[in-house]
């Protein structure tokens, strides 16, 4: 079997998006389980079903204007 890991969490892949609002290179704010406990209602919601479909999500910020978003980024595997 395969393991496969989130590029961003294993600081393999380097966050590439553009802020919407004014342009400037966002930043990751780190996997949505930083944000919500592993009980949280958000788990079932947003970040279960994702996860088994191979995607981890991420909250990502704009440090020039804090516009925030959340991306599913897909697994890879190693
Ligand atoms: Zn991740
Ligand atoms: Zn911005």
């Amino acid at each position: 079997m395969q393991e496969k890991v989130c590029p961003l969490c294993n600081a393999l892949q380097a966050v590439t998006e553009i802020c919407p609002n004014c342009g400037e290179n966002m930043v990751d704010g780190g996997g949505i389980n930083d944000y919500v406990g592993p009980y949280s209602p958000y788990m079932d919601s947003l970040h279960m079903p994702l996860q088994n479909e191979g995607y981890c999500l991420h909250l990502l910020f704009c440090p020039a204007c804090k516009y925030d978003t959340l991306m599913a980024f897909a697994l890879i595997t190693v």
